[in-house]
């Protein structure tokens, strides 16, 4: 997933900085629908996206890369 929620406030894991993401990966980040704790996940070949933890019952767990890729694109066309 693209959003997680800190402190009340969604953050979309797309747009953060090399050093927003340093400051996430020390703050509790959470799940918007089932409020799970959540990982941030980035990488070369990866969208950065939040992942839940392994064996979550969320519905949004499992989101495939081409799942956020599209995300991705719809963001970057509504944003305009
Ligand atoms: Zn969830």
């Amino acid at each position: 997933m693209l959003v997680g929620i800190k402190n009340g406030i969604r953050i979309n894991a797309y747009i953060l900085s090399e050093e927003d993401k340093i400051k996430i990966r020390e703050t509790r980040i959470t799940c918007p629908a089932c409020k799970e704790e959540v990982i941030l996940v980035d990488g070369i070949k990866v969208i950065t996206h939040f992942r839940h933890k392994p064996n979550s019952n969320c519905q949004n767990s499992g989101e495939t890369q081409e799942h956020i890729k599209m995300k991705v694109a719809c963001y970057n066309i509504l944003k305009k």
